[in-house]
């Protein structure tokens, strides 16, 4: 029998308690799921990050820990760890940022909210059609490709930018010398990167400027992505017109940042995409399966790339 540690904070335990261990049996795997255990005892570890676990040192026969999550920016520096790290590719994480992010596009595209509590003003002033709509999408994983069946499903004028060369039905560039290419003249830009040190400010003081004037900027990657003070700027010179930020640098954000205040900014709180338990539960189960059959798991984070 497997000893399987749930090292996740207490809200996601009452979301997982049950439908992991089901998902356990569904794909014929022998294993307990606890709370606590001696370490040198531990199989796996399920992991998202949480106040308890930081050294993996005592975890001595694990063979593997499997993120919740699908980033794993909180986790893959960590020098003590030395077992394989699995992060989480879900369909129902996929269908969800699809449909957050075709919302905020559709949003700003047709300008859904231009009427809400306004005066009697009557001006027709009409959208161009999404395919005269230039969206750029910084990021063509697993969140990104699905975000762009969904955009290109609905006929935006889509590009799109990644660390390595894409054969993607949509004009795409890629590293550094790419993202000019990629931003020149976007109306909306969708950044889906992980958090590394390669994507750290990757909209900054200088690409924010590669834009079309006006662009609305969505990001649900991860906070650090954006230069928070270029970014304030460029909507303060009317660089860009819109941001809606769902991740940032300090979560929750705090109660006195600008962004909160800014008639230009939207703040979601990081809800664009949620691990979805059910689908989760059997990502992870199948992956333990796997390991325990000597077959190559699924979504390995690799440590050089940081994602
Ligand atoms: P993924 O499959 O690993 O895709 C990451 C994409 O970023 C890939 O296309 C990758 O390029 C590209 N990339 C990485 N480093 C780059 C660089 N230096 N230059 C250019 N492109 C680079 O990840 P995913 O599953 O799509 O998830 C993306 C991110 O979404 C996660 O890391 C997480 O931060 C965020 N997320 C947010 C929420 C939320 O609720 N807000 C939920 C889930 C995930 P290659 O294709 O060439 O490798």
């Amino acid at each position: 029998m497997l000893t399987i540690l749930f090292s996740a904070p207490d809200a996601l335990w009452n979301q997982y308690e049950e439908v992991l261990p089901a998902a356990l049996s569904a794909k014929r795997v022998d294993g307990t799921l606890v709370r606590d255990a001696d370490p040198a005892a531990v199989d796996y570890i399920v992991y998202a990050p949480n106040d308890r676990l930081h050294d993996f040192t005592p975890f001595t026969k694990a063979r593997a820990v499997l993120s919740l999550f699908a980033g794993v920016d909180r986790i893959v520096g960590n020098t003590t760890l030395t077992q394989p790290l699995t992060r989480l590719v879900d369909p129902g994480l996929a269908e969800g940022m699809v449909e957050w992010v075709t919302g905020q596009v559709l949003m700003h595209h047709l300008h859904l909210d231009r009427n809400l509590g306004a005066a009697p003003h009557w001006v027709q002033n009409a959208p161009p059609l999404a395919r005269d709509r230039r969206v750029t999408l910084l990021g063509l994983g697993e969140l990104g490709m699905a975000c762009a069946d969904m955009l290109r499903a609905l006929h935006f004028d889509l590009r799109g930018w990644s660390r390595s060369a894409k054969d993607a039905p949509f004009p795409t560039s890629h590293g550094t010398d790419g993202l000019k290419q990629a931003l020149d003249g976007a109306e909306i830009v969708i950044t889906l990167l992980p958090d590394t040190p390669d994507t750290r400010n990757i909209l900054n003081a200088e690409s924010l400027r590669w834009p079309a004037r006006g662009a609305v900027v969505i990001n649900p990657g991860r906070g650090p992505l954006i230069d928070d003070e270029a970014l304030l700027a460029a909507l303060a010179d009317g660089r860009i017109g819109h941001a809606v930020l769902d991740v940032f640098r300090v979560e929750p954000l705090p109660a006195d940042h600008p962004y909160w205040a800014h008639p230009r900014v939207t703040v979601s709180p990081h809800i664009a995409a949620v691990s979805r338990p059910t689908s989760a539960s059997l990502v992870v189960a199948e992956n333990i399966r796997r390991s325990e059959a000597s077959e190559p798991l699924l979504f390995l984070v690799d440590r050089s790339r940081g994602y």
